[in-house]
């Protein structure tokens, strides 16, 4: 007798186009609906009291969730191979929002000091307010994370690529000093998408992504997500009350009992976007759900482009370095060959022997790049961190972000590469 087949595990292409989505059940459309409504009808009185109960799932309104956004939540949840997404306004309300479910006021976490410059300040900022303390550590000295570890601690939040410089971290011995603290390890995968990089296949217990970048990936929306892996245990410590403890809004439940590896998704959409509210709209959901159907093409070409960029920059007379992952002699090179070994996304920076006046002239020069502050759009883009998004900054810190007065950034585009390299080529002629 012939035995059952195994069941196909689709590749990462065919997820990208179809996890999540069937055509509509009601008007057999194929593309994803968007169900532009705040609310939803209830089948009947002990429907509606399951709902709210969270014995039954459904919709109830979209502030806590919509069905063009599940689409979209289980599509990146399939591609980062987790349990669960959240889908949610921004990537920074993702951050709020994860940090929200795990902890209480004066607790700690760990980040790494080389992060997307946004992240830097709402932790430094916005998460004293809650009481939520960060402690830096420093992914060159990974050691620096466990010197970090305290008895308040309750995550370890690291970039995978991290912006500008194009640092790669060394996921797997981070995941392994969180979990000996008894700690998860989240991990904003926005700069590698899941097409490079899959942080849980590393350690990593939650995904954050601004999906305003390369899911999205045509500068068009604002949106983030949450992806949990499933994969930590809520109740062993004890030490995370929303997850382990009976919570009073919902009759007591406790999410970890009651949803298992699913729990932590449950608490930032239950606990998180019902009562702190950045939901995604379901236009935006749309929208960034078209650009993932396209996301593996778009981060290869991306990547391609952005390496021949680099080596040509590299040979350039103006040019005093290169700082790109995806350069035989890199810093990061090694590190880049294990965690993202197909490519290195579209992000890096160079510097300018002129230094500062350079860098000006450079993005005042430029005819085919945009000067703006953003990643991840199909068109090239460039800044000069010195004189835009950390002009706040003295020398010394700009150089310690990664943000010198020669240091320009850019993120590559999907136009032809021999455009992109002509437009850079008259700019530094000009500078
Ligand atoms: C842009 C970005 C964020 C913040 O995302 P928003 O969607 O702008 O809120 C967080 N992390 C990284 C790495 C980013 O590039």
């Amino acid at each position: 007798m012939a035995e059952a087949k195994a069941e196909r595990i689709p590749g990462f292409a065919t997820l990208s186009i179809h996890a999540g989505a069937r055509p509509d059940p009601t008007t057999g459309a194929r593309a994803t609906p968007i169900y532009q409504t705040t609310s939803y009808v209830f089948d009947d009185v002990d429907h509606a009291a399951a709902l709210f109960g969270l014995q039954t799932f459904g919709n109830i309104y979209t502030r806590i969730g919509n069905p063009t956004c599940a689409v979209l939540e289980e599509r990146v949840a399939a591609l980062e191979g987790g349990t669960a997404g959240v889908a949610v306004a921004s990537g920074h309300a993702a951050q709020v929002l994860v940090m929200h479910a795990l902890m209480r006021p004066g607790d700690e976490f760990i980040a790494s000091n080389k992060l997307y410059g946004g992240s830097i300040n709402q932790f430094n900022h916005a998460f004293k307010n809650f009481g939520w303390n960060v402690v830096w550590a420093d992914p060159d000295d990974i050691a620096s994370f466990e010197r970090a570890v305290s008895s308040k601690t309750r995550a370890i939040f690291i970039e995978s690529i991290a912006n500008p410089g194009g640092v790669i971290t060394d996921i797997e011995a981070v995941a392994q000093i969180a979990h000996k603290a008894g700690v998860p390890l989240i991990v904003d995968n926005t700069l590698a998408t899941p097409y490079f990089c899959k942080p849980i296949d590393f350690g990593a217990d939650i995904v954050v992504h601004s999906l305003t970048k390369f899911l999205g990936g045509h500068g068009n929306s604002i949106g983030g997500i949450i992806v949990d892996a499933g994969t930590f245990n809520w109740s062993r410590d004890r030490k995370y009350p929303m997850l382990c403890e009976p919570r009073p809004e919902y009759h007591g439940i406790i999410l970890h009992e009651t949803f298992g590896n699913f729990a932590f998704a449950i608490a930032c959409r239950v606990l998180g976007l019902r009562d702190i509210g950045p939901a995604l709209s379901p236009f935006n959901a749309f929208l960034i759900l078209t650009g993932i159907e396209t996301l593996p093409l778009r981060m290869q070409r991306h990547s391609d482009n952005a390496i021949a960029v680099a080596q040509w920059l590299s040979a350039h007379p103006k040019v005093a370095w290169v700082s790109c992952p995806g350069l035989p002699g890199d810093k990061y090179y090694k590190l880049a060959q294990k965690y993202v070994p197909k490519g290195i996304g579209a992000v890096f920076t160079f510097g300018l022997k002129g230094g500062y006046d350079a860098g000006v002239k450079v993005v005042s020069n430029v005819k085919l790049f945009s000067h703006l502050a953003n990643i991840g759009d199909t068109r090239s883009l460039i800044i000069h961190p010195a004189s835009t998004t950390h002009r706040q900054l003295s020398d010394a810190q700009k150089i310690e972000a990664g943000a010198g007065p020669d240091v320009v950034r850019l993120s590559i585009g999907l136009e032809d590469k021999e455009d992109i390299i002509a437009d850079l080529e008259q700019a530094l002629e000009a500078a």
